[in-house]
């Protein structure tokens, strides 16, 4: 007699890059009825849209429109075949094989194989006081102590607190905005908000508090054409390590800067759920990956992009890497399902990089190769529609 054994459960949490990658692919051999995973597949993710970051700068310089630069996970699960749980993670019992999350209720949700691709927090430690500061914040009337302090992340929240700057700088005569941070996403963020603060009134003004190490991932031409765009916004740029701000003063080492409100860019750290967690964590926070995207410490936990760290090598945190990463964990967890032979990821010695300059101007990377104009914007629009029209079709 033929034995019947119960189907696995796949759980994804977090509806990252590499999850948008995998429900893709499962939708795709759906479609073509080639599905190979035998598997209930689920996913979880705390909104039913996912913001993709490539395009937000854009979308706050006004090139695009909210729903532009929006993935539908929901009905991209309903395509793939995967059951859709509107929660958040936020604890990971992997020695009993079981997630809790949270939403209208609390629940518990087992399964045989975990997938974790839920991204990171902003790195905020470098706020003083942090007794104000809500990192979920989302009521535009509640405005004690830190309320002018926005984190890039999480972006569903950033989008609203965005909205409320542009209506603040409305109703203001002079505005002034602060981006902190030093890398890529604080340069493009800096440019995009002066863009459209300027749209506003000629005289907001927008100042990057970057510390001494501006770029430091990338090479002195880069960092020369950056310094040109930025001299070519008129944004100020304070070297100095920002380290509090209270009743409309950003402090930073040696300035008191009257500062109307704050955008944080200041680099990630892992979420609240990995200080609970029984995962091996390395760092700041990140589940310790080998490198086929495997938990070190539990061999049926796979997890990719910012949530996670290699252990045996150096592989920045970037969306490229979540896309190119998630595509081999993706054929991991069904050689895992399978019992057959995983890959390793091995990221490209070099990846290009496009930033894009608040008007439709970018700069772009590729190893010692740099490249700008009008038409590198293009190619970034180009690039990045790709990416999020593949399910508008
Ligand atoms: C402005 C900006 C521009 C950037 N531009 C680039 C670029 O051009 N190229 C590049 O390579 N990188 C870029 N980055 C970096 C890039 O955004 C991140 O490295 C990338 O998003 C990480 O992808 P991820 O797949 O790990 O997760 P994310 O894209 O962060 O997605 C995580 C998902 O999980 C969900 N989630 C989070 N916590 C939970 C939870 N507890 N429970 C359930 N769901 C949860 C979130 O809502 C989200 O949908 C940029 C970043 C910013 C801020």
């Amino acid at each position: 007699m033929t034995k019947f054994l119960p189907k696995k459960t796949l759980l994804l949490a977090g509806a990252g890059h590499a999850h948008i990658g995998m429900l893709r692919r499962l939708s795709a051999a759906r479609i073509k009825d080639t599905n190979t995973i035998d598997a209930d597949i689920h996913l979880i993710s705390e909104q039913p849209q996912t913001i993709y970051s490539g395009m937000l700068p854009g979308w706050m310089a006004g090139h695009y429109q909210l729903h532009d630069i929006s993935i539908d996970i929901k009905s991209l699960c309903v395509r793939a075949g995967v059951r859709f749980i509107q929660q958040s993670l936020v604890q990971v019992n992997a020695a009993s094989n079981k997630v809790v999350t949270t939403g209208d209720e609390l629940k518990n949700f087992d399964y045989d194989v975990l997938s974790l691709n839920t991204g990171a927090d902003t790195d905020m430690r470098w706020l003083r006081d942090r007794n104000g500061y809500n990192e979920h914040r989302s009521d535009s009337d509640d405005r004690d102590a830190n309320t002018n302090v926005i984190a890039i992340r999480p972006l569903s929240t950033f989008i609203i607190q965005w909205q409320r700057i542009l209506k603040d700088a409305q109703s203001s005569e002079k505005y002034q905005l602060a981006i902190i941070g030093a890398g890529a996403a604080a340069i493009e963020l800096v440019m995009a908000a002066q863009v459209a603060l300027r749209n506003i009134n000629r005289s907001h003004q927008v100042t990057l508090v970057c510390g001494e190490n501006l770029l430091s991932g990338f090479n002195l031409g880069f960092r020369q054409r950056v310094i040109k765009q930025l001299d070519r916004h008129g944004i100020t740029i304070i070297r100095e390590r920002a380290t509090d701000y209270r009743d409309g003063k950003l402090s930073t080492t040696h300035k008191l800067l009257p500062i109307s409100a704050v955008i944080a860019a200041t680099g990630v750290i892992g979420s609240a759920w990995t200080a609970s967690t029984d995962l091996d964590i390395e760092g700041d926070g990140f589940v310790a990956v080998n490198n086929k995207q495997q938990s070190v410490s539990h061999p049926n936990v796979f997890a990719v992009g910012d949530v996670a760290t290699r252990v045996d090598k150096y592989v920045a945190h970037s969306g490229v890497h979540s896309v190119h990463g998630g595509a081999v964990e993706a054929d991991n967890l069904l050689a895992y399902l399978k019992d057959s032979v995983m890959k390793s990821y091995q990221p490209k010695s070099r990846t290009l990089y496009l930033l894009s300059c608040g008007d439709k101007y970018a700069i772009g990377s590729w190893g010692n190769v740099n490249l700008q104009g009008r038409w590198v914007w293009h190619l970034k629009k180009y690039i990045d529609k790709r990416f999020i029209e593949v399910d508008k079709n």
